[in-house]
């Protein structure tokens, strides 16, 4: 059984704005930021508002809600940082990976020949993620 849904998360926390993020869109229902320790250039995060672990309690709502956000996000990714394509990750619950338990999608922009770093890594300087999550927002626009 799935623990329950803890608010004190910091993806929580970056929703309600206890914590900053670089943030590349946002709408009523779903925000998407650029992650601290990205495994490529251009690596962002699409979250719903609304609480959920990850995909084995959201709701079929907050799914549909996400997936044209997590697409909208790839392209501009892949356009933005003309990368060669894009790999969409997710994970539920420890064992298989997941290390923030408020649902989340990654977007991370792969280049030929480049392998992904690995995952949380190693936090990025702030002014590149800020000059990234920038770059998105244009090619969001
Ligand atoms: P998970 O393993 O839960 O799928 O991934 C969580 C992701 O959140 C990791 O890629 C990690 O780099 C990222 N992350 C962890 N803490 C923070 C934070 O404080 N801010 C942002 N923007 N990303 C974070």
């Amino acid at each position: 059984m799935t623990a329950a849904y803890d608010p004190n998360n910091i993806f929580a926390k970056i929703l309600r704005g206890e914590i900053p993020s670089h943030k590349v869109y946002e709408d009523d229902k779903i925000l998407a930021f650029m992650d601290v320790m990205p495994q490529s250039n251009g690596h962002c995060l699409v979250v719903p508002k609304t609480p959920a672990r990850n995909l084995l309690d959201a709701s079929v709502e907050q799914l549909t809600d996400l997936m044209p956000v997590v697409q909208k996000i790839a392209k501009a990714a892949v356009k933005a940082f003309e990368a060669d394509g894009a790999v969409i990750m997710q994970f539920n619950e420890a064992p298989a990976g997941q290390t923030v338990f408020h649902l989340h999608f990654h977007v991370v922009p792969r280049y030929e020949g480049v392998p992904m770093r690995p995952h949380e890594g190693g936090m990025a300087d702030g002014a590149i993620l800020a000059a990234n999550a920038a770059k998105l927002r244009v090619a969001l626009a």
